[in-house]
């Protein structure tokens, strides 16, 4: 097998590499500004050069690329070499962004999606409340439509919980109760666009393990949102919201994460002294890392089955679920031989605050974080009903709610 690439794609590298040689680092006047600024700059033009937002659409703030996946791992390739900036991070972009142009009215396009792109407007997730993760349509929060001052909208009562950042978000992408007397659970829900800037809504940061505040509370008393952002039809949110979800787990998944992850301990293996030689030197430390190697890179072909698949317009379907599962697990047990070879240091490494730092607080970071990745978009037991019942046609679980 010849996994190398093609002059075609070794020509498109040296474009990439150019491109990167005359725009990142920042150079002359543009050195001096700040960093956000460069970031924005360089983002703008990379995706006129076609390099960045490859899937939305020009009028959407997008490059618009025909899909295509060697130069899209080119250019990450490239870009990490470097350490440029990709596209911008968040919620916005990793759900929403995909949903609209799935499912949201033009209008709507138009005005959420080149300023979430270009990183103008942050969104946070509603969907998670107190009673309701795993069984997400037994959710409660309310919406009902009225004639207000300004027209028809929404008056929205109850609380979310688990909203990443949504302390620093613009905007909500939420599932809301609208249709009470609907037959089922899922079908008396919709998916409203809500301004978290607005006197109705409290947000409300959560305290974590590692010492960050990266989720909070939301709570919503009589908060308002215009009768037409509302995406896709009433009490079809059920629809919309597993658009989103799909998005949401294929990012979760994403096997380029995974690797990038493990170079990062076979560096922390070379560099750490075990028994008076690098701990990569100690035979059961490489037995686990060869097994993990194995992990990654048939992860990383799963991943280029997935998108090969959405690029022909096939639904990857329990793939994508694997996907996530296997990226969870992966994530989870390089983080467990981080901890098994720094060893007793970890336990007296200072807390480290969000996901930063370098060195031994990063892994006990990651640790941590990967017990939540296990349960984020959907728990990994969740995951794996899925793929029994959708994927291998296994009964359902008797346990679970069939309403
Ligand atoms: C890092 C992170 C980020 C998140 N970000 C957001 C966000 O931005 N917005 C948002 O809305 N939510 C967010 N969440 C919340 C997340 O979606 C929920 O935590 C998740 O859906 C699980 O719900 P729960 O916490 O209520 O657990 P529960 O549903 O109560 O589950 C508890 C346990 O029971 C198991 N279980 C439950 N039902 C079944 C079943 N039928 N079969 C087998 N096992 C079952 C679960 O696997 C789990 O182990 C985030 C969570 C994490 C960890």
């Amino acid at each position: 097998m010849d996994l190398s690439y093609s002059t075609e794609y070794e020509t498109f590298r040296g474009e990439v590499r150019a491109f990167l040689a005359e725009h990142w680092p920042p150079k002359g006047d543009e050195a001096a500004l700040k960093k956000r600024e460069q970031e924005s700059r360089f983002r703008r033009r990379a995706t006129e050069a076609g390099y960045l937002n490859r899937s939305i659409p020009k009028r959407y703030g997008g490059s618009e690329q025909a899909p295509d996946l060697l130069r899209a791992g080119i250019i990450r390739e490239e870009f990490n070499r470097v350490r440029a900036p990709m596209e911008v991070a968040g919620l916005g972009m990793m759900m929403l962004v995909p949903t609209l142009l799935e499912c949201g009215a033009e209008w709507q396009k138009e005005q959420f999606v080149a300023r979430t792109v270009s990183g103008e407007i942050f969104w946070g997730q509603g969907y998670s409340e107190p009673n309701s993760g795993s069984d997400l349509a037994s959710l409660r929060t309310r919406g009902e439509l009225i004639d207000g001052a300004n027209g028809p909208e929404w008056i929205i009562n109850g609380q979310k919980i688990w909203s990443t950042f949504a302390q620093y978000a613009h905007y909500m992408f939420a599932l809301v109760r609208t249709e009470p007397d609907a037959p089922t659970k899922h079908a008396g829900i919709s998916y409203l666009l809500i301004d978290l800037k607005q006197p109705g809504i409290t947000v409300r940061p959560l305290k974590q393990m590692t010492g960050g505040e990266e989720f909070c509370e939301v709570f919503f008393s009589d908060a308002r949102t215009p009768a037409h952002w509302i995406v896709g039809a009433r009490g079809e949110g059920w629809k919309v919201s597993k658009a989103t979800l799909k998005h949401e787990r294929s990012s979760v998944g994403g096997a380029a994460a995974s690797r990038d992850l493990f170079l990062k301990l076979l560096e922390l293996a070379r560099r750490t002294p075990r028994n008076g030689k690098p701990a990569i030197a100690d035979p059961l430390i490489r037995d686990r890392l060869v097994q993990l190697q194995g992990s990654v890179e048939s992860h990383l072909y799963s991943s280029y089955r997935q998108l090969s698949m959405a690029g022909r317009g096939q639904d990857p379907g329990p793939v994508t679920l694997m996907n996530k599962l296997v990226s969870t697990n992966i994530g989870h047990d390089i983080a467990r031989l981080a901890r098994d070879i720094i060893g007793d240091d970890l336990m007296i490494a200072p807390q480290a605050e969000g996901a930063g730092g370098a060195g031994p607080e990063k892994w006990n970071n990651q640790f941590m974080g990967a017990l939540g990745v296990a349960i984020a978009a959907g728990t990994s037991n969740i995951q794996r009903n899925v793929i029994a019942e959708r994927g291998y046609g296994l009964p359902r679980d008797p346990a679970t709610d069939k309403t």
